[in-house]
């Protein structure tokens, strides 16, 4: 499948630059960087990309120097999506642009963070962490002259909108129109997506032996740890338990990431879409594992589920999590003179249209944009 393909070469259905749906506020092209290096490059220069550093993924930041954070696990997603493009010849400059950016609207606190704000929203629109990447890159960054957030490329954009309900999406214009009309995105946006579940998935099995609240007898229960921990040791006994894992971790990583290419390559190839547009148009997602991988992924992602997050330990800092978001928030309602200036100017302005929906909805943004040891602080300066 990749024998025709000089290397660095895209694929038909890859996203190029010359067929690029364009910005919402249209620039001149650059002499030496391509549109999708400019919005990978915009978004790691972004305010809101450098606040990951301190925002949780499974484990708060002071738990310890080694745990992922929002932005490891980023660059983690970016590593493997960028491997994957190149073996299929997607374009990856795109796909490291949708995996650097894809979680740029977590809130503080990981997914305890979210459903709080979600629960704080509810009478004034939610929230979705998913919804909020895309306002961060549409709306909140404040860095251009000429133009709100980083007037990303509608390719990125479409790959940072994950899902989106359908109430949400009839107000995103042509962006919404796929989760209106059940479309697929992009061949690189479908990658990012994948690539963000087989980072976690692998990562926090790693993250939850480091931090005890696993153990590798229970992990056995699923077979693709099981597996591969087998395989493992009967190469080499004689190393330590860390690199034991590590080996372990990285051999699940090689299987799925492996399987993810050869099956995605085998789609492609029988289906042969013609362009992006015809893979936008496809009934089916043409990137995607083998129903055999899927099944003993799946099986590790509900193992997850039932062990590591549901653990009274991570159930422990969700609730703290909830108070703190909570907490936060209903100060601000209360008093929106707390907020700093531009987001005071914001919450003013949007009140001024549609009154406490819109002041929510300022409100939201800053409690979204903290990091966690910044609620942290903020809570008890002004709720104690
Ligand atoms: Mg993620």
């Amino acid at each position: 499948m990749t024998a025709s393909r000089q290397p660095g070469e895209l694929s038909p259905y890859a996203a190029s630059q010359g067929a690029s749906r364009g910005r919402q506020y249209p620039e001149s092209e650059h002499p030496y960087r391509g549109v999708f290096q400019r919005d990978r490059d915009r978004i790691i220069h972004s305010t809101a990309f450098r606040r990951l550093v301190y925002k949780t993924q499974v484990f708060v930041n002071h738990e310890g120097d080694h745990y992922r954070t929002r932005l490891t696990h980023s660059l983690e997603v970016a590593q493997i999506g960028r491997t994957v493009a190149t073996a299929l010849g997607l374009n990856e400059h795109l796909v490291e642009a949708i995996c650097l950016a894809h979680d740029l609207g977590h809130t503080p606190f990981g997914h305890a963070g979210q459903d709080a704000l979600n629960q704080c929203m509810k009478t004034y629109g939610g929230f979705e962490h998913n919804l909020q990447s895309l306002r961060v890159v549409d709306e909140l960054e404040e860095r251009y002259a000429a133009f709100p957030g980083l007037n990303l490329t509608f390719e990125s954009r479409e790959g940072i909108l994950k899902h989106c309900s359908k109430r949400h999406a009839r107000t995103l214009g042509e962006l919404g129109e796929r989760f209106l009309y059940r479309r697929q995105p992009g061949l690189e946006a479908q990658l990012a997506n994948i690539a963000d579940e087989i980072a976690y998935n692998n990562h926090d099995v790693d993250d939850g032996l480091r931090a005890g609240l696993l153990t590798e007898d229970e992990l056995t229960e699923t077979e693709l740890f099981a597996e591969n921990y087998a395989h493992t040791r009967s190469l080499c006994d004689k190393i330590g338990r860390r690199a034991m894992i590590h080996e372990t971790v990285r051999a699940m990583i090689n299987e799925i990431v492996t399987d993810l290419i050869d099956h995605s390559g085998c789609m492609l190839t029988r289906e042969a879409p013609a362009d992006i547009e015809a893979v936008r148009k496809h009934p089916l997602q043409l990137i995607g594992l083998s129903p055999e991988a899927e099944t003993r992924h799946r099986a590790l992602k509900r193992f997850l589920h039932g062990s590591l997050y549901q653990h009274q330990r991570v159930r422990a800092m969700s609730g703290r999590a909830h108070e703190i978001v909570r907490g936060l928030f209903e100060c601000f309602m209360n008093d929106i003179r707390a907020l700093p200036k531009s987001h005071l100017q914001r919450a003013e302005k949007w009140a001024g249209q549609t009154g406490d929906k819109g002041r929510a909805r300022a409100v939201a943004d800053y409690v979204a944009g903290m990091t966690d040891r910044y609620a942290y602080s903020a809570y008890s300066r002004l709720v104690g």
